[in-house]
């Protein structure tokens, strides 16, 4: 399909479609016992939507808790090291907790307390979805199970400390590589045992319908704030946009609200230690289309179509798949998605560190990496990348890699 073929006006009323499809790519691959309740999930979220009690709610907790709206930032130094283009981050480090991870987390719980549910369900990896779900879960009171590979436990212990202070059980998957991929599985076996009392929360744009929809509608969030911080500050709209995608519910944050402006958008894939399988999670540029974690979209994977193993030095951005509205703005021709390397982010994370007293997350750093390549081609304009998280968590691992550059 050709991109005039949509018009980006009302795109938002129409995409995706009632049953959750982008285009070819989205829908609902889950166990017929599930059908009924991922449609009590969609018409309990079409009814907050429209509920002024729900949205003022929403608004209050961002607000008061959260501390939003968080700031746009003129990064003057660096662009000045760099050129005549201006690089602007949107600062969704200084969001609560230190992502954006928490704005659909709040939704997510927002919406399980509207249901009546007792319990949040959730796998996670290094623990940064864990983390948020866990916030949110004792902000409203309600009980939550984050399912955890063994390996992952080992490593992460500040993360599992803090999910275990914050009240929720990490419950240890010890089969198979006992990391993620098993964590995945083994939280929707616990979901499917207890669905009725509990929901599960998805950690990005993935999964099936309604999830893209509901945390791409949670995270936009952050562009509607950009839009009107960025014309406040420079009375236009910036050139182009710049998220790092690992799911893509930090992208689809900040670029969704654009769509329908004159605005250049990129989105920004981990192509970690080079382009042999394994040795990233660029799903978009290198991936093929299939079914995975209960939604079609473009994954890397073999040839009986199972995961290919993934690796990023960003933690957040090692999944196979990609949010399913990625796959179909690609196509579309509307959001650009490149790659940025391992070694490309950590130059961006110490070069953000030193000129402007910002550590990026290694997640974002992949996008200032490749916002810094893009104004160094560039004789004048502006750039606005969402600093998705920080990198505080990050200082152990860079130190121990890259501590000779200090
Ligand atoms: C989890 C994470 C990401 C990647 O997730 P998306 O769904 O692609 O946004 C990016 N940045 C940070 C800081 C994260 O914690």
């Amino acid at each position: 399909m050709l991109m005039k073929d949509v018009d980006f006006a009302v795109y938002r009323k129409n995409t995706p479609t009632q049953d959750g499809y982008f285009g070819t790519y989205g829908g609902a691959f889950i166990p017929p016992q599930l059908v009924k309740e991922f449609e009590n999930i969609y018409t309990a979220y079409q009814t907050i939507c429209q509920s002024s009690k729900f949205i003022s709610e929403l608004r209050r907790i961002r607000k008061e808790f959260q501390g939003r709206p968080t700031p746009t930032y003129h990064c003057e130094r660096l662009s000045q090291s760099i050129g005549n283009c201006q690089i602007y981050l949107k600062r969704e480090d200084l969001n609560h907790t230190g992502a954006h991870k928490l704005n659909h987390c709040m939704g997510e719980g927002l919406l399980a307390k509207y249901m009546g549910k007792k319990k949040i369900i959730a796998e996670t990896g290094a623990g940064q979805h864990g983390v948020a779900l866990a916030t949110a879960a004792a902000f409203f009171g309600l009980k939550c199970d984050v399912y955890m590979g063994e390996v992952d436990i080992a490593k992460q212990a500040p993360n599992v400390a803090r999910m275990k202070l914050l009240g929720a059980r990490v419950i240890p998957v010890s089969h198979g590589l006992k990391t993620l991929k098993e964590a995945v599985d083994a939280a929707f076996e616990g979901y499917l045992n207890e669905y009725e009392e509990s929901i599960y929360c998805i950690g990005s744009v993935v999964g099936p319908h309604p999830f893209p929809l509901m945390v791409r509608d949670f995270q936009s969030v952050v562009g509607i704030e950009a839009r009107e911080q960025f014309q406040e500050m420079t009375g236009n709209l910036p050139d182009t946009i710049v998220a790092c995608v690992g799911g893509g519910s930090n992208a689809a944050g900040i670029l969704t609200p654009f769509l329908n402006d004159p605005v250049e958008l990129i989105g920004v894939e981990p192509l970690g230690a080079g382009t042999e399988v394994g040795q990233h999670a660029a799903s978009l540029t290198y991936g093929s289309e299939g079914i995975m974690h209960g939604f079609r979209s473009i994954m890397l994977q073999d040839e009986k179509g199972e995961p290919s193993p993934v690796y990023s030095i960003a933690s957040g951005l090692d999944y196979p798949s990609v949010g399913p509205e990625h796959a179909y703005l690609r196509d579309l021709g509307r959001v650009r998605y490149t790659t940025a390397t391992d070694e490309e982010a950590v130059d961006a994370f110490f070069t953000l560190s030193r000129l402007e007293g910002i550590i990026p997350a290694l997640e974002s750093a992949h996008a200032v990496a490749y916002a810094i390549k893009l104004a160094s081609e560039r004789p004048s304009g502006s750039i606005l990348v969402n600093c998705s998280g920080r990198g505080d968590k990050d200082l152990d691992y860079v130190l121990e890699h890259y501590g000779d550059r200090l």
